[in-house]
């Protein structure tokens, strides 16, 4: 019999056990669900210690045969299959340990912020128009009229910090309707954005993270290893600072110094392995994004000593990114002035604007993908297998 807590196992003894229980159990398919009541005896052949000697037994349930996918079986099925049968897959005992530490991991970044006196908040996921417009959101039907699916708190966030919150984050899901299928991109995840106020630079909030990040991998750690979820031995033991690499040493080392080319996954690949083998370590920053880089988002603060960088920063995980973010441009005129060069029609972003012109501190904050950062920490190649029902270019089911 196997629950939630492990296996216990039924023992019928030849003579003295109702010969009616094993022509019940004999027949009875696996994975029903059965009410036994009996006789506990400790006992060290079973998992949990006692075997069970019953003395009524009650089918609640019986599993049709045969199951679309073995529950105990060795054998491993191919992805698609677990996803369409996932209620079935999220019963193995491996699969289950991933959903242990992902609840783990939000409760320690709770935690962590709440310490560090950001106030938890919620931002509208329907909205008139869309972060950073283009071709990633979700069009959906509202009434009379055209909404779309938030991409990110972005904008929200910052207003609150406009509302003198000061310190504010959010778990919550982000729809994003990339056309690519990769392993490392949903069309619906969980990202943990965080935004603070009064900032002195981008040092403030790569500190910041570090340390959430830092004391978060702590509490799901120990909270792991009390349950005996053997996932917490997998996860990292790192200290800050994390190393802060500049983008331009990045560049010489893919060879190609200056190109002020985006990364892709594979630059990413070998410039994580590079520092695994430098410096040993499976955090670090990617700091100074050139403005031809990153000031695409029109949000992004310039810098005042060099305004060819910007302050924004991925934070990487053994060669993936699991983080991006950086100080906000601060400034309406600057933020209009960018607005303008991104094609975008100011028009469109008053509300967003507004909280920008009664008084508006020097910002900052970054989003950070749950989903990723659960499928690194689990050894998973794939995000999917990080949520419980992944939705991406193809699957809307189950
Ligand atoms: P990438 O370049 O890898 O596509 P991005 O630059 O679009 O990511 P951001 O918009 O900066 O990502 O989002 C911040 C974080 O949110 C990323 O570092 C990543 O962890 C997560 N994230 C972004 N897009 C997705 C997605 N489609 N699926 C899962 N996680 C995502």
């Amino acid at each position: 019999m196997r629950d939630v807590a492990g296996t216990t196992q039924v023992t019928l003894k030849r003579g003295s056990a109702d010969p009616e229980f094993f022509r019940l159990l004999g027949e009875l398919p696996r994975e029903s669900v059965v009410e036994v009541e009996g006789t506990p005896k400790l006992s060290e052949k079973s998992h949990r210690g006692v075997e069970l000697f019953p003395t009524a037994i009650r089918v609640v349930t019986r599993a049709e045969v045969p199951l679309p996918l073995g529950v105990v079986d060795k054998v491993g099925a191919d992805l698609d299959t677990r996803f369409n049968h996932r209620v079935l897959d999220l019963r193995k005992p491996a699969v289950r340990a991933i959903f242990e530490l992902r609840a783990a991991v939000l409760e320690g970044f709770r935690r962590a912020f709440v310490e560090r006196g950001f106030l938890e908040v919620e931002t509208p996921k329907l909205l008139r128009q869309g972060a950073e417009g283009g071709a990633t959101l979700f069009r959906v039907d509202y009434f009379d009229r055209p909404a779309y699916l938030a991409q990110s708190p972005q904008l929200y966030k910052q207003m609150l910090i406009g509302a003198g919150f000061e310190r504010v984050f959010e778990i919550a899901p982000a729809f994003r309707a990339e056309p690519s299928d990769t392993v490392r991109h949903l069309t619906e995840f969980t990202s943990l954005d965080a935004e603070m106020g009064y900032i002195d630079g981008a040092e403030d909030l790569r500190t910041t993270l570090e340390s959430v990040v830092l004391e978060t991998v702590r509490f799901a750690r120990e909270r792991l290893g009390a349950r005996g979820n053997p996932l917490a031995d997998g996860l990292p033991v790192a200290t800050a600072p994390f190393p802060r690499i500049p983008f331009a040493t990045c560049e010489a080392w893919l060879g190609r110094p200056g190109a002020e080319q985006d990364l892709g996954a594979e630059d990413e690949k070998i410039i994580g392995a590079r520092v695994a083998k430098d410096l040993g370590t499976p955090f670090y920053y990617i700091t100074d994004f050139p403005t031809a880089v990153k000031l695409q988002t029109f949000y992004a603060g310039r810098r005042d000593d060099d305004p060819t960088l910007t302050g924004y920063f991925d934070l990487e995980y053994q060669g993936l990114e699991i983080a991006s973010g950086g100080p906000r441009e601060h400034r309406e005129a600057r933020l209009r002035e960018n607005l303008a060069a991104g094609g975008f029609d100011a028009a469109n972003f008053e509300g967003y604007l507004e909280a920008f012109r009664y008084g508006m501190p020097p910002h900052g904050g970054w989003g950070f993908g749950v989903d990723r950062f659960v499928a690194s920490l689990a050894g998973l190649a794939n995000i999917r297998e990080a949520r419980l029902f992944p939705r991406d270019r193809y699957r809307l089911d189950p």
